[in-house]
């Protein structure tokens, strides 16, 4: 089954509030097997209201909307709806004393237009509300279900739940939504697309969406069936393909975050790390404390941003700064070897580049970052050139060397060919 969702609130239209109902809408719609094809916001005036429900009443069968049930002028959801349909609409004795009974409950005076909230276009099902006085609607015609639910976000998840859900479930003809999620780090999204399109086309059941977010790709699977067991099997199957077109660059098919698989793999190991920033001000340490019980594998780490204190606390030779510079591989294994010896953690991490948007030279341009992982045996160093703004160039830094420190892990239960060896792979310094 199709939906549509409506958001109805001129404040929806300003850029001071954002329609979040129509995210939770989406997800439980999804939840029961309701596919959701159009989303739509608008303003209060009548005529819009008209325009967004008619619209929605030709495509599909199932219309959901949020907000315009209050008590003022304004709330002209039921009236538009009422009107649509051709149904009158009458005050409901039922809602008129619940909203009497919660005014007295709040022991506060009932303001007249609350009546306006006991109105009920004829041949509507009231779906109560629990946590507010405006109640909902469900009204059936011409084929189509017509939902209208209260703005408030809480009084409308409370209302989906106990009310909406065991009707939708009745309505609803076994289809599910079934999902998976791989994300990808270190490579671009035309890489990955260029590399897993020729798979993907082969599952046309399957839609398959490539997003972007800050220092990784995600591949969205998505796929609709009233045969889930095979269903999974044809995600399975795709999903694997597609593993094994990406390689190491997936980091994980279970919707993890970078710093959830670092953390994963640190405690596997029994391995601690410590960092050494400059560019990216602590925002390494941050996101690796992010994790709840990271005081098993994370020692602490310092934001050495002067030279001096690059050399005073991590021992970072002055003149490596002097004939390198500060932005340099030499001072990243520095950072990351001095940190991980001065801690005694197992795996040190040294972070040195230029955020931008001052600061780049022609050598050295805005957004060029090296990161460096040290362990006993040696280190290796990658150099980056993130496009974008300082936030963003920051943030892609913090990945690059989380990301780092997740494929040092790759090769941890085999000899591991750039540390053991004291051989530098292409790429590779230390
Ligand atoms: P209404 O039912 O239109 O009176 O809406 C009441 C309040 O609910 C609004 O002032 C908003 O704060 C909130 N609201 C309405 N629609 C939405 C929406 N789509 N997403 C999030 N909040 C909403
Ligand atoms: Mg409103």
């Amino acid at each position: 089954m199709k939906a549509e969702i409506i958001a109805v609130g001129s404040e929806l239209l300003t850029p001071d509030r954002v329609d979040t109902n129509s995210l939770f809408l989406t997800a439980q719609l999804n939840r029961l097997g309701i596919e959701v094809t159009r989303k739509t916001v608008v303003g209060d005036e009548l005529d819009a209201l008209h325009d967004a429900f008619g619209g929605a009443m030709e495509r599909v069968e199932l219309v959901i909307s949020s907000g315009g049930l209050g008590p003022t002028e304004d709330d002209r959801t039921r009236d538009a709806v009422a009107d649509l349909l051709g149904r009158k609409l009458k005050r409901d004795p039922a809602v008129m004393s619940k909203i009497e009974a919660r005014f007295q409950q709040l022991g506060r005076p009932m303001a007249e237009v609350n009546a306006r909230q006991a109105l009920v276009p004829e041949g509507a099902a009231v779906l109560e509300n629990p946590r507010g006085t405006a109640p909902g609607l469900w009204l059936e015609a011409r084929g189509h279900v017509v939902v209208l639910l209260p703005g408030p976000p809480h009084e409308l998840k409370a209302m989906f739940s106990a009310q909406l859900e065991p009707r939708l479930a009745r309505l609803s003809t076994g289809v599910r939504l079934l999902a998976r999620e791989l994300r990808v780090a270190g490579m671009g999204e035309s890489d990955v697309d260029q590399r897993i399109a020729p798979i993907y086309a082969r599952h046309d059941g399957v839609q398959t969406t490539i997003l972007t977010a800050p220092g990784e790709i995600q591949v969205h699977l998505r796929t609709w069936s009233a045969d889930a067991p095979a269903a999974e099997r044809t995600l399975q199957q795709l999903q694997e393909s597609i593993v094994l077109a990406l390689g190491e660059a997936v980091f994980t098919t279970a919707g993890e975050s970078m710093e959830e698989v670092v953390a994963r793999e640190l405690t596997l190991h029994h391995a601690t790390i410590a960092t050494a920033e400059s560019c990216t001000g602590g925002l390494l340490a941050e996101r690796l404390t992010r994790i709840s019980g990271s005081s098993a594998y994370f020692l602490g780490g310092v934001v050495s941003y002067s030279n001096t204190l690059k050399s005073a606390w991590v021992d970072v030779p002055a003149e490596i700064i002097e004939s390198r510079g500060a932005v340099s591989a030499e001072v990243a294994i520095a950072l990351a070897d001095g940190i991980r010896r001065r801690t005694g953690a197992t795996l040190g991490v040294g972070i040195t580049g230029v955020a931008g948007p001052t600061g780049g030279s022609p050598e050295k341009p805005v957004g060029t970052v090296h990161v460096a992982i040290a362990d006993a045996a040696g280190s290796k160093e990658r150099v980056v050139r993130f496009p974008g703004e300082r936030d963003r160039i920051r943030w892609q830094a913090s990945q690059t060397a989380l990301d780092l420190v997740r494929r040092y892990f790759l090769y941890a239960a085999q000899p591991k060919p750039f540390m053991a060896s004291g051989r530098s792979e292409p790429g590779t310094k230390g």
